[in-house]
């Protein structure tokens, strides 16, 4: 693989780098502080880690493949990249000045994607000079774990960025699917309504949060609940999503319920709150 780079440790961008360099690329991995980069290390050590003890790696390769990630502070190091993978916090006003300064440090030819699950690749591509290289690479959470990455195409995107991005996507061991950009694209835009409609479930009585999950988990073979992966995103973070749907497609049908507002306006944002429509505690 291509040298590449990860701008963001975070939940998803150590889990982009842990991918990348497992593939053998050469990784930067860039964000604001040396505290936040170590503690991005750190999560990938760990699991790598598990991989090595579940032999899906052996403890040459957990060594090579961390030898492969350099993280750094300064935006600069994405200047040698292929492929740059932007994974910062979900904020228009922070991708937007990110993306401006990694089309400033990237190379003329490299590929800029962005691991966005709300804002539109379209604007985002928009603040840089290359909108037909700037394309939405959507991995899903644990990155490690998960199969899909969601390909999404802006309007401006080429067909020659769309094909190498899902061909490296393959090479990450995932499977790409190419959507286009509309509010959520695919995923959040069929997953959120769902949530949605649990959360109403549960405000007008129709059935407890356990109730709920049950139906869908025992009923529908999903393998959990929409309540509990409420809980797991966040439940801002599901209002957030339920609000760039509503006020982008105009519909009704997509204003969140308001037990969920309630919930997050009390902060009870799920697992990382130690309650949501379960407890944690
Ligand atoms: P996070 O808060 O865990 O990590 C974001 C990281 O970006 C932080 O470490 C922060 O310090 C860093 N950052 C902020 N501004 C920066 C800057 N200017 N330069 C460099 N680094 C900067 O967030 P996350 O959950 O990893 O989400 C990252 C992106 O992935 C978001 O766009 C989110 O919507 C998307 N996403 C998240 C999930 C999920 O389940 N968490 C799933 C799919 C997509």
């Amino acid at each position: 693989m291509k040298p590449a780079a990860v701008v963001g440790a975070g939940t998803m961008g150590n889990g982009i780098a842990h991918v990348m360099a497992q593939a053998g690329a050469e990784v930067q991995l860039v964000d604001l502080s040396s505290e936040l980069l170590d503690r991005g290390m750190a999560t990938i050590a760990k699991n790598m880690e598990r991989q090595v003890k579940k032999a899906r790696m052996t403890a040459e390769q957990r060594d090579a493949s961390l030898a492969r990630i350099h993280p750094s502070t300064d935006i600069g190091a994405v200047g040698g990249a292929a492929l740059i993978v932007e994974a910062v916090t979900e904020t228009p006003e922070v991708k937007f000045e990110v993306f401006g300064a990694i089309d400033a440090a990237a190379e003329n030819g490299a590929i800029l994607a962005t691991n966005t699950s709300s804002i539109s690749i379209t604007e985002i591509a928009a603040a840089t000079g290359r909108p037909e290289r700037v394309i939405g690479m959507h991995f899903m959470n644990p990155v490690p774990m998960m199969p899909l990455v969601e390909i999404i195409r802006g309007l401006q995107t080429s067909d020659e960025t769309v094909a190498t991005v899902a061909e490296t996507a393959k090479a990450l061991g995932k499977t790409p699917v190419e959507v286009n950009d509309y509010p959520g694209f695919v995923s959040n835009r069929v997953i959120m309504p769902m949530i949605n409609e649990a959360c109403f479930c549960v405000m007008e009585g129709v059935a407890e949060p356990e109730a709920v999950d049950d139906v869908m988990k025992l009923g529908m073979n999903h393998p959990m609940g929409p309540l509990a992966l409420a809980d797991l995103i966040g439940l801002d973070v599901c209002l957030h999503i339920l609000n760039v749907l509503h006020e982008g497609l105009g519909d009704d049908k997509y204003r969140p319920c308001p037990l969920l507002r309630k919930m997050v306006a009390a902060g009870r944002l799920g697992r990382k709150s130690g309650r949501g429509f379960h407890d944690y505690s």
